[in-house]
């Protein structure tokens, strides 16, 4: 089996890459290295199955070869990053999406496109089950990202409809692991970065809005799981446990055993105040549950932070 991962040296990418690799496919990563990191991937580089190759998926895609299965997780993903790559993240989640649902068209490959709970936006419907259809602000700030990914879900339906393409849509919520950038921006990178340096903890607003966090090996798990089963989608994959983000604060204050202040920064615009995922339809139909807690997977995660270079260099 031979299996092209989009994004293939990002975060989500890269543990892909690895996970497939462990079972026993061959791996060709794609990258532009826009927010993905040659460096995610080079425990992988000696091994003769895998290849990772600069590209730009919203250029062209060419892959020589037959390729089984198509897993299309190139994108800024991100609020900081999107926000400074709002084109990109647009043309990849359009562009980026139509080439690489063709690369599939064209080898007769399963496609698997990674989608997001940003589909929800803002959810008035809480947890969200995959039959709600969301309530996003498409010209705030986050549009960019949400309105690609929503495209996405379209051309991949489409492509399943009208060209016969056996697709699928996975809808992340929050994960995190080993790899993610220190200062990518999101919550549980920052709050890790500041804590292991004694920097107060920035705490958006009051801190009582939710998210709900997965830990990566579980969400690899479950997307291919999906990529496996046949379905379409699209099904959410993440872990419900939800929290407030001062709590998530003060988890990882105390895991890390820091002294650092919790300080309150200005919120984001249209930063949706909940977030869970109903996740019965993965459990109904993959037998997939998350198995990682909280405690565990931060502790993981801090484990790999406290030896980056870009956390210790600054300390
Ligand atoms: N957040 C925060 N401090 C930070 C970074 C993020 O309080 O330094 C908040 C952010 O406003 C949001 C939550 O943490 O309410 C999760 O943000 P993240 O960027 O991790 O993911 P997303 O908003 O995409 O769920």
């Amino acid at each position: 089996m031979r299996a092209v991962v989009t994004g293939g040296a990002g975060f989500l990418g890269s543990h892909l890459c690895s996970e497939l690799l462990a079972r026993d496919y061959e791996v060709v990563a794609l990258d532009n290295f826009v927010t993905g990191n040659p460096g995610n991937v080079a425990h992988l580089s000696d091994d003769a199955r895998f290849k990772l190759v600069r590209c730009d998926v919203t250029d062209y895609v060419h892959v020589p070869g037959p390729v089984d299965l198509v897993l299309h997780f190139a994108s800024p993903a991100s609020p900081i990053d999107y926000l400074e790559l709002p084109i990109q993240t647009l043309k990849v989640g359009s562009i980026g999406t139509w080439h690489a649902l063709g690369l599939a068209k064209d080898k007769g490959a399963r496609f698997l496109s990674a989608s997001t709970s940003e589909v929800y936006g803002d959810p008035q419907v809480h947890p969200q089950p995959e039959t709600y259809w969301g309530h996003v602000n498409p010209v705030g700030p986050r549009g960019v990202y949400d309105e690609a990914k929503r495209f996405g879900e379209a051309l991949t339906m489409a492509y399943r409809n009208a060209h016969g393409v056996d697709t699928a849509l996975v809808r992340i919520f929050n994960t995190y692991g080993p790899r993610m950038r220190p200062r990518d921006g999101r919550a549980i990178p920052a709050f890790i970065t500041q804590a292991l340096r004694g920097e107060p903890i920035t705490v958006a607003g009051d801190g009582s809005q939710t998210r709900s966090v997965c830990y990566v090996d579980d969400l690899v798990r479950g997307i291919l799981a999906l990529a496996d089963s046949g379905l379409p989608g699209p099904m959410n994959v993440g872990n419900p446990r939800e929290l407030s983000i001062l709590q998530l604060a003060e988890t990882i204050r105390d895991l890390v055993g820091s002294r650092s202040e919790i300080v309150f920064i200005p919120r984001p615009t249209d930063d949706p105040t909940v977030r869970q995922p109903d996740i019965t339809f993965a459990r109904e139909a993959l037998g997939w549950e998350p198995e990682i807690g909280l405690d565990e997977g931060l502790a993981l995660t801090v484990a790999y932070f406290r030896t980056h270079p870009d956390v210790v260099a600054a300390s």
